[in-house]
């Protein structure tokens, strides 16, 4: 390792390896520190290994925090269109998938070869499989200790992400460090996370996983209309993903399962048009013929020609099958959660440099920040925003 660098970086996930190829454009000479084997690692997991690499319709409005207006600034300077000129630049092929979400048409490592690339050409260092040991404020600048030896900077970037799989080398590292200088850390939680139910009401639903149907799930203040489908361990999906970041320890999650639909009234005109079609039947316009059976056995209904019901019957029948209030036993937790919602307190940092309030020349930038971004490639639109605003000025 080199005994000192301009800027020195711990974390060469997607935050960091950004920082990385901006800082060194400006000149500054930079190393960045990371103690897996290889660097990005969420980026190649990500988005199915296609990597939803940010998203069109990118606001503030699509993030979490304690202070949402402090994502606003570094979203403004590095929007989701400076990250499409870069991919465009590399000529990487992609397209949107649903809902202003950009997927690589090949493989999430174009994306990692993007950075190297860039990290290459702004001649930034990468050193991965180092540990580091300590962190020690000098008068300016750091010191740090680490399993390859010890090397001084005058700025200091943490970007090691947050809780959520641990197999793939997250660490609370940079909770830690941000504690050693005195930072407020809001509560960490899962999120974007599937929820686990109770054996019995999976015993109920035995013959569901796999099933998927469109739903809207609202809990809180948090309504999403996707997909939502049924495991063997509970529910997955977008639509649970999403609705996992509002979702408390005992709380409801209320499914409207025919969002768009009237269902009460909706039987009452099919029951006019066709009024000898079996109910079962009719319902499988909506859903598949798995659900169809499963939903009515769950509320005691019987399959009928729609004429042998009453009109009241009937409209009672379409709101119960409409709407599903379940309590989950919990969530999946960091083991498969893709993001950690919390972490360092936004009121710490300085929201268009990302730099310490308290402690110059150290900066926090990405998942580590009390920062999340709603299922659809916004995390990394926040990682990339966030790694820029840390690159322009460390
Ligand atoms: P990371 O990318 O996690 O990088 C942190 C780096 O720090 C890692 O390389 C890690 O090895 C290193 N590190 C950690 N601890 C230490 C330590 N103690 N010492 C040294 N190094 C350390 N977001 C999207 O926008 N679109 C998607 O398609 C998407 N898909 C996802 C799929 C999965 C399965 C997961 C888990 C997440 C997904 N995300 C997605 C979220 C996204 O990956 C993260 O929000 C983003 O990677 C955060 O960037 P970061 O640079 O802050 O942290």
């Amino acid at each position: 390792l080199p005994e000192s660098v301009d800027v020195l970086i711990i974390g060469a996930g997607a935050a960091g390896l950004m920082c990385a190829a901006t800082a060194g454009q400006r000149g500054r000479s930079v190393l960045v520190l990371d103690h897996a084997n290889k660097v990005g690692k969420k980026i190649l997991m990500s988005g199915g290994g296609r990597c939803n690499f940010t998203n069109l319709y990118t606001a503030p409005e699509n993030f979490y925090s304690e202070n949402p207006h402090f994502c606003k600034s570094a979203l403004a300077r590095y929007t989701q269109w400076d990250f499409i000129a870069l991919v465009e630049k590399h000529g990487i092929p992609y397209h949107e998938k649903t809902l202003g979400q950009l997927f690589c048409d090949n493989k999430s490592k174009d994306i990692v070869d993007l950075l190297l690339a860039e990290c290459r050409a702004a001649k930034a260092q990468i050193c991965t499989r180092c540990s580091i040991q300590s962190i020690e404020a000098l008068q300016k600048g750091y010191l740090v200790d680490t399993s390859l030896g010890r090397v001084a900077c005058e700025s200091l970037v943490i970007a090691t992400g947050g809780l959520s799989i641990p197999t793939m080398g997250a660490t609370g590292f940079g909770y830690d460090v941000a504690r050693q200088f005195g930072l407020n850390i809001i509560p960490t939680r899962a999120a974007l996370v599937p929820f686990t139910q109770h054996k019995r009401q999976l015993e109920r639903q035995q013959e569901l996983p796999g099933s998927a149907l469109a739903v809207t799930a609202s809990c809180g203040e948090g309504s999403f209309n996707e997909q939502m489908l049924f495991t063997h361990r509970g529910l997955s999906g977008p639509a649970v993903l999403q609705i996992s970041s509002h979702w408390r320890e005992g709380q409801a999650v209320e499914f409207d399962l025919a969002p768009g639909y009237d269902l009460a009234e909706w039987l009452q005109q099919r029951y006019a048009e066709k009024p000898d079609s079996h109910l079962h039947n009719v319902l499988a316009e909506i859903w598949s013929k798995k659900l169809v059976q499963h939903f009515l056995r769950r509320h005691g209904v019987d399959s009928r020609p729609l004429k042998q019901y009453g009109a009241s019957e009937l409209a009672a029948i379409g709101n119960r099958l409409q709407t599903w209030q379940l309590v989950p036993a919990g969530t999946e937790g960091y083991r498969t959660a893709e993001v950690t919602l919390g972490g360092v307190d936004t009121d710490c940092i300085s929201s268009r440099t990302m730099e310490c309030k308290t402690q110059p020349g150290l900066y926090f930038i990405g998942e580590v920040l009390d920062v999340t971004g709603w299922l659809g490639g916004y995390n990394f639109q926040w990682a990339w925003a966030s790694g820029h605003a840390a690159g322009e000025v460390a």
